[in-house]
């Protein structure tokens, strides 16, 4: 049988591993921070509206410059934003990959601070990026001082900031990307997946903008908005950025059904963002329940909690998939990570986590 290392494949990619979050068939699904609640019924009709009026035309290629979801997505960001500062791609993933291809590649670096999202250093791979893994505090904090430091000390090309954390859970302090943007000589991406979770007063990095050509504010629909299935990233910079991924980008990267799906998800963004209190409800539950009953919890500003499980994470993650919860081993010795779900999940979760973290594994 031919495996991989029988192919020619780039000597940079051999030994690496694909992301793979475990798609398992669980009746408690709480491992990929995706928003548990089903597109509500009147979203369910406007999509199935917009998508059908482009199925006769597609004979043709989509708008390659997706100029009617870019306006939308512009008017849902605000902070006087307009189409030309905003840019979309099929998830985040892919907006992050062509900020990569156009800012970094092969003989240039990036650096991120983890622990944080694992797309970050794997997109690198993949670009022919050379990968920094700096680190945060062991608290999982990160000062002003530690970040400069180590971009002083890298001089890196790119530098992924993630606020909230993934798989951390907390906002970065607005002082800690101040601090990097005067620093950096290359471009700062701050990956605000989930935003819309942030506890009040946590300014988004959106206000950032002004004055910064090489801010990037990474966002996606995959989160609150409940649209993982569609496919949806964008982000939003100064002009320039956005003609600069031209460079890159496939042509029609967004099929005309995509972007007639994600902007109607968009215009009827009231009805799809009303989960999101419900869910930092969970949210705070998790971590309020844990932490009554005596477990470390990071302080959260998403849709998902890392919690301590000593001493082994592993037969932790087991223990819970036994019980029909599956939730995220994210490889950090001693620590799991769980997605706030409906009140029910939530419920299972902890009543697991009750049995579970209570006994010697
Ligand atoms: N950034 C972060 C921090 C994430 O956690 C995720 C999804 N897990 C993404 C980006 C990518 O999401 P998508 O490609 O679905 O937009």
């Amino acid at each position: 049988m031919t495996t991989i290392d029988d192919l020619p494949i780039r000597d940079d990619l051999r030994g690496k591993t694909p992301y793979g979050a475990p798609q398992l068939d669980v009746a408690v699904r709480l491992n990929t921070n995706e928003n548990s609640y089903p597109v509500p019924d009147d979203v369910v009709e406007a999509i199935g509206k917009a998508v059908q009026a482009e199925l006769r035309d597609l004979n043709r290629y989509p708008d390659r410059d997706a100029i009617a979801l870019r306006t939308e997505l512009a008017s849902y960001l605000g902070h006087g934003l307009t189409t030309m500062n905003v840019w979309a791609a099929n998830g985040s993933n892919e907006v992050q990959q062509q900020l990569l291809q156009t800012f970094a590649g092969p003989g240039r670096k990036a650096l991120g601070f983890g622990p944080s999202y694992s797309m970050h250093p794997l997109l690198a791979a993949g670009t022919g990026t050379e990968w920094i893994g700096a680190l945060r505090d062991p608290d999982f904090g990160l000062s002003p001082e530690k970040a400069v430091a180590e971009i002083e000390r890298h001089d890196p090309d790119l530098v992924f900031l993630c606020s909230p954390n993934n798989p951390t859970g907390t906002a970065l302090d607005p002082a800690v990307i101040d601090a990097v943007l005067r620093t950096a000589r290359g471009m700062v991406i701050v990956d605000e997946a989930y935003t819309e979770f942030a506890r009040p007063g946590t300014p988004s990095a959106l206000a950032l903008l002004p004055g910064h050509p090489r801010l990037v504010v990474s966002r996606t629909m995959s989160k609150a908005f409940g649209f993982a299935g569609g496919r949806l990233g964008y982000l939003a910079a100064d002009p320039a950025v956005v003609d600069a991924v031209q460079l890159v980008r496939l042509p029609y990267h967004l099929s005309s059904i995509t972007q007639a799906a994600a902007r109607a998800a968009v215009v009827h963004r009231a009805s799809l963002l009303g989960t999101v209190e419900a869910i930092k409800e969970q949210r705070d539950r998790i971590v309020a329940t844990l932490r009554s009953r005596g477990t470390e919890v990071a302080d959260s500003d998403a849709n998902f909690v890392l919690f301590r499980t000593e001493p082994d994470q592993r037969a932790a993650w087991q223990a819970f998939l036994d019980r029909g919860v599956l939730i995220r081993d994210v490889g950090l010795a001693g620590w799991l990570r769980v997605t706030a779900g409906t009140e029910s999940e939530t419920s299972a979760f902890l009543d697991a986590a009750e049995e579970i973290l209570s006994a010697p594994l």
